[in-house]
């Protein structure tokens, strides 16, 4: 190496360490704790409730008609099918690179996942996806949008709409990110977020399905667990629109509660400036790995408005035994990396070869990816010393294995 830095030089941070909970959103957390009022349909004469009030003011932002808050992304995926209309049975398509509660959430519904590979860029591969609509005869399509890479959206709004496809986005990783100017969420019938610890805001657990769809959104929030409440949402449809879905959906109880809805308001309304804070952060490490020989990382469109709340980066002809050197490398410095090529999943990391609930697929193009793909966090609580200190790190770490 031709600039050793001093031995034994480490990140000491944390990748699972969030921001502190503003103090404003503390403020209305307490406040909802002393009146006693906590379920999202007790409120008092003339209130509307923190959860109305949240799903209006995220319809507003997420540029939508519809809002309906959940318990997590996972139940919005689940009830986001159900409404969309997927039977028990129906045929399912979804990325083979995603999060373990994509597969879940088809299996829960009983519809049959059908994974569609990926390209070296990460993004669903258009060309699959129209051989997979054809010989599978499906219908939906869950699209992940996994690590907030867009797929280029006009493309597979083009090729799902010719075929009837209904397209249904998992924006667990995207909500702010946009293609060619219009909010990743906004493209299919419904979308899901989450607002979990590690997403874009943070209420320990939490979800919420946007839609355009009247239909759709009166089915959801029935599934929801709404009982005849419904008009006592803050973003719902028109009453006409539950004529039949308030006798044909199950109640599945997956309501959003005025404790976690009064934490995200004041989150939502710094999201535009994290957003950018995210991006920063990107740019800083992008930046260095770039420079890096040796690493690619993942391209990011001109159409995408992308947020990079975490780092791919791909070291293509590594075998699996360099790829477990490098992680004690980076390890040995303070850094926490993950890889999606490992055989046993690990953490929140596994692959579809690990999903043993669904029936085995072969997808020879995403596991050749997957096989020296890493992947890391970047939460707002590292500073951009931090961003510059851990990208010198994995750029030693992966000198120190290739020599
Ligand atoms: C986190 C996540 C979900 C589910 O969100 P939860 O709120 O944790 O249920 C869905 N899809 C992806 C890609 C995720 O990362």
């Amino acid at each position: 190496m031709d600039n050793p830095r001093p031995p034994g030089r480490k990140f000491d941070g944390s990748f699972t360490q969030q921001e502190a909970i503003p103090e404003d959103a503390i403020n209305a957390a307490v406040a909802v704790l002393q009146s006693g009022r906590l379920h999202r349909y007790n409120v008092a004469a003339g209130e509307s409730g923190e959860v109305a009030t949240l799903e209006s003011e995220y319809r507003d932002w997420q540029e939508c008609q519809f809002c309906l808050a959940l318990t997590s992304g996972g139940q919005a995926l689940q009830i986001a099918l159900r409404a969309s209309g997927v039977q028990r049975g129906d045929v399912v398509l979804t990325n083979g690179f995603t999060l373990a509660p994509v597969p879940g959430a088809i299996e829960a519904v009983g519809g049959r996942a059908v994974l569609v590979e990926i390209d070296e860029t990460l993004r669903i591969d258009l060309g699959d996806l129209q051989r997979k609509i054809a010989s599978s005869g499906a219908r939906f399509l869950m699209l992940s949008h996994m690590r907030g890479h867009l797929c280029d959206m006009q493309k597979l709004m083009e090729i799902c709409d010719g075929a009837d496809v209904t397209v249904i986005e998992d924006c667990a990783h995207t909500m702010g990110a946009k293609w060619a100017g219009v909010r990743s969420g906004n493209w299919g019938k419904a979308a899901c977020f989450s607002t979990q610890t590690y997403k874009h805001m943070n209420s320990g657990e939490g979800g919420l399905l946007t839609t355009n769809d009247p239909l759709i959104a009166a089915r959801a929030t029935i599934l929801s667990g709404s009982y005849m409440l419904y008009e006592r949402h803050g973003a719902g449809p028109s009453p006409e629109a539950f004529a039949d879905a308030r006798y044909e959906m199950p109640n599945c109880s997956a309501r959003m509660d005025n404790l976690r809805a009064a934490i995200l308001r004041p989150q939502l309304t710094r999201l535009n400036e994290n957003l950018r804070r995210w991006n920063e952060r990107y740019g800083i490490v992008e930046g260095r790995l770039k420079a890096e020989s040796r690493i690619v990382t993942i391209p990011l469109p001109p159409a995408e408005s992308h947020v990079g709340s975490s780092i791919q980066f791909r070291v293509p002809g590594w075998n699996p035994e360099t790829c477990r050197a490098f992680l004690s490398a980076a390890a040995d410095r303070g850094v926490e990396i993950k890889w999606f090529g490992a055989k046993e999943p690990t953490g929140f990391t596994s692959n579809h070869q690990s999903w043993r609930y669904l029936t085995q697929q072969n997808l020879p193009a995403t596991d050749r990816i997957l096989e020296t793909l890493f992947d890391m966090r970047l939460p707002l609580s590292f500073s951009s010393e931090d961003c510059s200190l851990i990208a010198d790190l994995i750029c030693e770490a992966v000198g120190e294995v290739e020599n």
